[in-house]
């Protein structure tokens, strides 16, 4: 931000131009467009070249932007348009985590006027007939209709104005990854769109959105610099089984896409919803007939026993991870990549999903029950998600803070960095190895429970078996006393037992005898069950 210009002015001209901008701004920061504050925040307002120096922009008044000093310190692009832009899309970000939503190419179209309209058509022999009467213009336009030579899909390849696009979350339940800005980059570099986003229409009705299923980061990113119209592949009257088959194995088998392991469960959970419909129809029954049991499911599916039984898990599993009522949710890294939230979600599927989800196939009919709100899968997936509350509220809650992260954060103790105990001790409550091993506790306190009161051991089924309340009060007691530990803020074992990644076994060693495996005596004695719940 070296200006030569701004150097040579007075201070008077300097105020001069300041109200100028400011004026021109409409009062707001070019960047986050906030109002700025002449008076208040006078010692806090940046004077910054909208296009760069270092790539020919002008050292001159109509270069120059007005913004909060603290926007342009933490500004994602140096030139302030594009900075403007993710602005945008981090505000758009943070009111929809609100909701516990993340942002998918359907809301970008809405913020930019569009993914409001279905697009009218006709399909004679092998052409497609439209117009964009929506948009006030009536021409009737013709395109060629394609057959895929494997599939035996139709397509057509059409330039469609935004206002017709949609996102389909159901075959591509990602959501948009901060990521995006390196796109937004290039496309703003001038870049073209090596890859065309693809789309579905269906031919009933002769109406359809174009619901897009791939490229939607691509199609987002341009549509965020202002794009009003794109190109796609759109398919006609396609399966979505196998558009959703396909998409899967681009993420699993054919390692296409980096997807996120809580995508997977997504889409298997849509594959498991596909499946039971197919169920329906071919046994004659009504569109919300569940009066059949996960094993006839597995009965009737030939051959396919080991799908079936990941789609089932994959719908308790997503079930507990989408549910807007659970608290641990913000704490969680979806893709696993990020240094924010202290938890990540395969940590969340080793322990939580695979500690107390019932990992065989029910008998009971899938409704069993249900009226009475006593349906074995849905009493799980709710316990499940009232024990990630109790510890969110425990642990996590206003004492781990997502904007001082979980980077290197030994290591910034180790330099004299100091940090809250609330934030230290769920960060190092979260790491895999030890989680894995105070979280069984809460298992145990359930199953102690049962067996006390002379009930059978419910084993597997633990937590389908309704808790009663004194369970809930003894795992509260019990997460009170773990975080009273005093080993979770001493800044002293940094170095030693904090320091690197140890397997699950150090941990349970530590928590049975008090000591490392070493003999470095950690906790001034062993975990007791009972003394913990006192
Ligand atoms: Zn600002």
């Amino acid at each position: 931000m070296s200006s030569l210009f701004l150097s040579r002015l007075s201070d008077e001209d300097r105020q001069q131009l300041i109200q100028s901008l400011h004026l021109a701004q409409k009062c707001n920061c070019f960047i986050c467009e906030q109002p700025i504050d002449l008076v208040v925040q006078k010692n806090v307002i940046d004077i910054d070249h909208v296009v760069p120096l270092k790539v020919g922009g002008k050292d001159d008044p109509v270069n120059l932007a007005l913004t909060h000093a603290s926007c342009n310190r933490s500004k994602q692009a140096s030139n302030l348009e594009v900075a403007r832009i993710l602005s945008r899309f981090l505000q758009l970000k943070e009111n929809l985590a609100a909701k516990n939503s993340s942002p998918n190419l359907g809301h970008l179209l809405v913020q930019a006027g569009g993914g409001n309209h279905s697009l009218g058509f006709s399909l004679i022999d092998n052409t497609l007939s439209y117009s964009f009467s929506e948009l006030g213009d009536n021409t009737v336009r013709t395109l060629p209709i394609y057959v895929d030579e494997l599939s035996g899909f139709r397509y057509f390849f059409a330039k469609l104005p935004i206002q017709y696009l949609a996102h389909d979350a159901h075959i591509n339940p990602r959501s948009i990854g901060s990521n995006i800005s390196k796109l937004v980059d290039e496309f703003f570099n001038k870049r073209p769109q090596l890859h065309v986003p693809l789309g579905w229409i269906s031919s009933k009705d002769n109406r359809s959105a174009i619901h897009v299923f791939d490229g939607q980061h691509k199609a987002a990113a341009q549509i965020m610099l202002g794009a009003k119209s794109l190109p796609v592949r759109v398919f006609i009257d396609p399966d979505p089984d196998t558009l959703i088959t396909t998409n899967t194995n681009a993420g699993t088998t054919l390692k296409q896409v980096a997807f996120d392991k809580s995508v997977q469960r997504h889409l298997g959970n849509t594959l498991y919803q596909e499946r039971l419909q197919r169920y329906r129809i071919a046994t004659g029954r009504k569109d919300d007939d569940l009066n059949f049991s996960e094993r006839d499911l597995i009965n009737h599916f030939k051959g396919q026993a080991r799908e079936i039984k990941r789609y089932i898990l994959d719908s308790v599993r997503t079930g507990v991870t989408s549910d807007p009522d659970n608290k641990l949710i913000s704490f969680i890294d979806m893709s696993g990549r990020g240094t924010d939230h202290p938890l990540s979600y395969s940590t969340v599927e080793k322990t939580f999903y695979s500690f107390f989800i019932y990992q065989e196939v029910l008998e009971t009919p899938i409704d069993y029950q249900m009226e009475e709100g006593e349906n074995p899968r849905e009493v799980e997936r709710s316990q499940i998600v009232a024990l990630m509350n109790l510890i969110a509220e425990s642990l996590y809650i206003d004492k781990f803070d997502d904007s001082v992260g979980t980077d290197k954060i030994e290591n910034k103790l180790r330099k004299g960095e100091t940090f809250s105990h609330g934030h230290l001790r769920a960060y190092r409550l979260s790491k895999e190895e030890i989680i894995y091993n105070w979280l069984q506790y809460m298992g145990q306190i359930a199953r102690q429970y049962f067996i006390m009161q002379g009930n059978p051991d419910p084993k597997d089924k633990l937590f389908q078996c309704r808790f009663p309340e004194p369970v809930w009060e003894n795992m509260r007691r019990f997460l009170k006393s773990l975080g009273e530990l005093p080993v979770w803020v001493n800044t002293e074992l940094s170095e030693s037992v904090f320091g690197g990644k140890q397997n699950n076994n150090f941990w349970k060693t530590i928590f049975e005898t008090g000591k490392t495996p070493q003999g470095m005596q950690v906790l001034v004695k062993p975990i007791n069950l009972i003394d913990m719940i006192k």
